[in-house]
């Protein structure tokens, strides 16, 4: 090989080691360039991971929450059992304490006042004086009464708001609507769910409660299903056993007839005075009452459950 020669080949291997070095080191640039990409799209896809992270975080809280609701469910099952524990507790604590009061406390004797045909312009003066006594009754009304009354709703809210009882003494007080001939019964009862509808119109106070005018010893006869009629129509009717007949009596009278009817040969333990809203009651109201608890008689209005005395006695 000529000298020449030698260098020729000697640059072009010279050249072709650039060449491929150039070549080699280009493929390493673009590798480079390409694990770079890659590297970039790794980390968005990271990235977009770490958004999916984020979403299993607010999944993960979402489930912490579901847990926090487990425990206040848990939490409220505990305090349910707790406060039923402890009603039942408390529930037979009341029984315990009002078993010991009525047996404490129970009065020995107990009259119920009861006044028949209002409202009329003495209701407020009987209300007065009751409340002056601290005194509860029971009113039995008269539907057309009520209707003709100046101002009917104040009249049967003051007698409720001042914790006496409402009872039903039918619409027409009349003896042969209520009592003679065919179908007497159904009229009986019609009489007193029309006035009981009228009631609850007024002041949103339902009474079953009913005094059947004349007396149920009067009005209902064997077989005439008065009776029956009442008790399907649900309601409660009770009569009296004592009767100072203050609708004929002048108030000395009527006191009269009372200590006739209750002295120290017969004090019953439980009486159902009839009274009426005369005059003559009025005056003899206070006297009545100062009568009854010099005797040792507590006064009570009707209560739902609590059974009055059914017999009339006639005197
Ligand atoms: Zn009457």
């Amino acid at each position: 090989m000529s000298k020449n020669f030698k260098k020729s080949l000697f640059i072009l291997l010279s050249s072709l080691v650039l060449i491929a070095g150039s070549y080699a080191l280009a493929n390493v640039n673009s590798s480079t360039t390409l694990r770079r990409a890659n590297l970039d799209e790794e980390i968005q896809l990271l990235g977009n991971q770490q958004v999916d992270l984020s979403d299993s975080i607010t999944i993960l809280n979402n489930d912490e929450h579901d847990f926090d609701d487990d425990y206040e469910n848990e939490d409220n099952i505990i305090k349910e059992i707790y406060e039923y524990n402890s009603q039942t507790d408390e529930g037979n604590d009341e029984i315990d304490y009002e078993n010991k009061i009525e047996v404490e406390s129970k009065p020995e004797r107990i009259a119920f006042l009861t006044f028949d045909d209002g409202p009329t312009w003495n209701t407020d003066r009987i209300l007065d004086i009751l409340q002056e006594e601290n005194v509860p009754a029971t009113f039995f009304v008269i539907g057309d009464e009520l209707l003709n009354f100046s101002d009917p709703q104040r009249i049967l809210e003051r007698i409720l708001a001042d914790g006496h009882y409402l009872g039903l003494h039918s619409m027409t007080h009349s003896y042969q609507t209520l009592y003679r001939g065919y179908g007497a019964a159904q009229r009986f009862v019609d009489e007193m769910l029309q006035l009981q509808g009228i009631i609850y119109d007024k002041v949103g106070h339902h009474t079953n409660l009913c005094r059947a005018p004349f007396g149920m010893m009067t009005g209902f006869r064997p077989g005439s299903g008065h009776r029956e009629a009442v008790d399907e129509a649900n309601l409660k009717c009770i009569d009296w056993n004592i009767d100072p007949q203050d609708w004929r009596n002048n108030s000395t009278m009527i006191l009269e007839y009372l200590t006739n009817q209750i002295n120290h040969t017969n004090i019953p333990p439980e009486i159902v005075i009839v009274l009426h809203e005369e005059n003559s009651t009025v005056e003899a109201l206070p006297a009545i009452i100062e009568f009854l608890r010099s005797l040792g008689y507590e006064f009570r209005a009707y209560e739902p459950g609590h059974e009055f005395i059914y017999q009339q006695h006639r005197f």
